[in-house]
């Protein structure tokens, strides 16, 4: 039985000259059958998930506490336009597939109310935004940014 370092028929084997040739120039090429063997175990392997951190070891308390520092960047208030009680031009955040109202959040704050936003802030200190605020990042589904036509067009 023939080898898979074998050649296969199309391959016509290398001298070793040619070999150290192509090694050197960083222009060696790969045989088909290697491709292919590649291009079938590519297929088979499940795409990396690049947003989620998984393994079999359960999450330590130090992992939970690492992730809850780690917060995401978001647009402050001159990037976004964002506008205290702007909401009346009829773009309000509480209508907004940004806004994240949070009812856990404010009775372990103590508050009525506490919500926020997915892509912009005040300031790292100040992240609560209101129902009735506003900016130009308003999207009723994350794809139609009716504020930012003018400039970029509507769909993102
Ligand atoms: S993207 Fe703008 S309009 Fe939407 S919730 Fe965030 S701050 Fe409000």
């Amino acid at each position: 039985m023939a080898s898979r370092l074998d050649p296969t028929p199309s391959d016509s084997p290398k001298s070793l000259p040619e070999v150290l040739a192509g090694a050197s120039t960083g222009k060696a090429t790969v045989p088909g059958f290697a491709k292919k063997e590649v291009a079938k175990r590519k297929a088979k392997e499940p795409p990396k998930d690049q947003f989620t951190q998984d393994s079999d070891q359960p999450v330590t308390r130090q992992q939970y506490e690492a992730m809850m520092t780690d917060r995401p960047v978001k647009f402050g208030p001159k990037t976004s336009g964002f506008v205290r009680g702007g909401g009346s031009n009829g773009f309000p955040c509480s209508h907004c597939v940004h806004f994240y109202n949070s009812p856990v959040t404010a009775i372990a704050m103590e508050k009525p109310t506490h919500a926020t936003c997915e892509v912009v802030r005040e300031s790292s200190e100040k992240d609560e935004i209101e129902p009735n605020d506003t900016c130009k990042l308003f999207s009723k589904d994350g794809r139609t940014l009716p504020l930012l036509e003018s400039e970029e067009g509507s769909e993102a």
